[in-house]
C-alpha cells in the first residue's frame, strides 16, 4: 500500500475530549474516527488490525467445533418478552431495558437493536432440536452489539455500538455443558496469549445474563476500568464485584500464594447459563428415556474492538503505538527519504515490489514530505519493522525495529530472509 493513497492522513494534534491513550493514539494515527460518544468508524488501518484479531479468534473457535454464521441485529419485542429481558432491572434481576435500544416503527411495532443474542439462538434451537441426537450444538458469529452505556469514555474500549464475537452452545446434560465450558475457557486463553496479552481469568457475576458465576479474561492494564484480585502462585482470581477479602491475604484456593490487587480490562466473558433460557422459551429435546427436557445452554463473548483498544493501552510509548507483529496492520513500514536522485525512488519501488512478491505486507511511505515527518508518522502508526532507503543507504536497506533504537544495514536479500523468518 502506498501511503500517499492511504485514507485518511495522520493528525498532529490530540483529539478534543480524548481521555484515554487508545483514543488519542488510534485517532491521531488514523485507525478510528469518532462519530459521537461511543460510536466509531474502523478506518482502513483499524479494520486491518481487527481483521487480524478476528482471524485468531476464528481459528480457535473453529478448533473447538464452533460453526460460524450470522444473525440479525433488528429483533422483535416478542422474543425478548419471552425471557422478561425486555423489562426493566427495577422489576426483574435480568431485566435489560436500561442497556437496550428499544423503539417503535412508524406503524407502532416494537423492536430492539441487538445487545446480545441468547434469545435469538434459543428461537433457532427450538425450531431445529428434537432429540438428544441433535445435541450438542455450537454456533458463533461476529457482529455489532448496541448497548446504552452510561459512560462511553475510554475510547474504543467502551462503545455504544461495538463488535463482538459471540459463541453459543447447547447440550443435553450439565456435565456436557461444563466440559465444553472448560474447552471454551482454554480456547479464550489461547486467543489472548496469541494476541500477546498478559491476562488473568477471574470469577465474576453474570450481570443481566445469569445469576450463576461466570469467568472473565482480564488483561492487566493500569488504565483499565475493572479491579481484580488474583493469586501470585495459582490460577485463582476474582473480580472486585464478588471478592470479599483483601489484598495481601493468603490465597483461598492454594493457601500458599498471596492475593494481588490490579487494574484490568475485561476482554472476554463466558457464561454457564444452565436451563433458565430453555425453560423460559420452551427449548426442549427428547432424551434417551423418552422424556422432554430443557437444553443446557452457555454463551461466550469477546469484543474485538475492545481488544484493539486494549492492545494500544498495553503497548505504546510517548511516540505512538507499538503493534505486536501478529496483529500489526502491515509487517513493514518502508520509508523512502526523498532525494533529487531518481535512484532512491526506483530502489524503493524495487524493495516494495520484491517484498510484495514474497507476500510481505508493506506500507510504503512514498509521500512528498520531509524525512522528519515520515519518521514521526512511522513511530505513531507503530508497524513493527521500519525500513529506510535514502541517498545515504545506497544499495542497502536500513532496518530498525519499533521497539529498539538500533539501526542495521542489510542487503535487500537479507531483509527478505529476516522478514520471512519472522512470519
Ligand atoms: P463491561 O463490564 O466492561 O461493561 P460486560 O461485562 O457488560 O462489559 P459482556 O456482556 O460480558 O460485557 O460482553 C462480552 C465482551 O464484549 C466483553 O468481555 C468485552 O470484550 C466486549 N464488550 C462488552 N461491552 C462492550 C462495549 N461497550 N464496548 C466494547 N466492547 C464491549
Ligand atoms: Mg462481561
Amino acid at each position: 500500500m502506498r501511503q500517499s493513497r492511504l485514507f485518511p492522513r495522520t493528525i498532529r494534534r490530540e483529539p478534543a475530549g480524548a481521555e484515554s491513550v487508545n483514543h488519542k493514539l488510534l485517532v491521531r494515527a488514523g485507525f478510528i474516527d469518532q462519530l459521537m460518544a461511543g460510536s466509531w468508524t474502523l478506518l482502513p488501518l483499524g479494520w486491518r488490525v481487527v481483521a487480524r484479531i478476528n482471524r485468531i479468534i476464528r481459528e480457535e473457535m473453529n478448533a473447538i467445533g464452533g460453526q460460524e454464521m450470522l444473525m440479525p441485529l433488528l429483533h422483535p419485542r416478542s422474543v425478548w418478552g419471552e425471557t422478561g429481558r425486555w423489562g426493566s432491572a427495577k422489576d426483574n434481576p435480568l431485566g435489560a431495558k436500561e442497556v437496550m435500544y428499544q423503539f417503535k416503527d412508524i406503524r407502532g411495532r416494537e423492536y430492539a437493536l441487538s445487545f446480545t443474542h441468547e434469545e435469538i439462538v434459543m428461537d433457532l434451537l427450538r425450531k431445529s432440536i428434537q432429540s438428544f441426537k441433535d445435541l450438542p450444538v455450537s454456533v458463533y458469529h461476529f457482529s455489532t452489539k448496541f448497548r446504552n452505556e452510561p459512560r462511553a469514555r475510554s475510547g474504543i474500549l467502551r462503545g455504544r455500538e461495538f463488535l463482538m464475537k459471540d459463541l453459543y452452545s447447547a447440550h443435553a446434560t450439565e456435565a456436557d455443558l461444563m466440559e465444553y465450558y472448560e474447552k471454551v475457557k482454554n480456547a479464550y486463553s489461547k486467543i489472548f496469549s496469541r494476541l500477546g496479552f498478559t491476562y488473568r481469568v477471574t470469577e465474576a457475576s453474570g450481570g443481566v445474563f445469569t445469576e450463576n458465576r461466570t469467568h472473565e479474561h482480564q488483561v492487566l492494564a493500569d488504565t483499565g476500568e475493572d479491579t481484580i484480585f488474583y493469586c501470585n502462585t495459582c490460577e485463582w482470581g476474582q473480580n472486585k464485584e464478588i471478592f470479599e477479602g483483601k489484598e495481601g491475604e493468603r490465597c483461598p484456593s492454594c493457601k500458599k500464594g498471596k492475593i494481588i490487587k490490579a487494574r484490568s480490562i475485561e476482554v472476554g466473558n463466558i457464561f454457564p447459563l444452565g436451563t433458565w433460557y430453555a425453560e423460559k422459551m420452551g427449548v426442549l429435546y427428547t432424551d434417551r428415556d423418552g422424556k422432554r427436557k430443557p437444553v443446557w445452554f452457555g454463551s461466550y463473548g469477546i469484543g474485538p474492538t475492545r481488544v484493539l483498544g486494549a492492545l494500544v493501552e498495553v503497548s505504546h510509548d510517548e511516540k505512538g503505538i507499538i503493534w505486536f507483529p501478529q496483529v500489526a496492520p502491515f509487517a513493514v513500514h518502508l520509508i523512502e527519504v526523498k532525494s533529487q536522485k531518481s535512484k532512491v525512488k526506483s530502489f524503493a519501488e524495487e524493495v516494495y515490489n520484491k517484498l510484495s512478491e514474497e507476500n510481505i505486507e508493506v506500507l510504503w511511505d512514498d509521500r512528498d514530505v520531509g524525512a522528519g515527518e515520515k519518521f514521526a508518522d512511522c513511530d505513531l502508526i507503530g508497524i513493527p519493522v521500519r525500513l529506510v532507503v535514502s541517498e545515504k543507504t545506497g544499495e542497502m536497506v536500513e532496518w530498525k525495529d519499533r521497539t529498539d533504537d538500533r539501526i542495521e544495514l542489510f542487503s535487500l536479500h537479507r531483509v527478505i530472509d529476516r522478514l520471512k523468518e519472522m512470519q
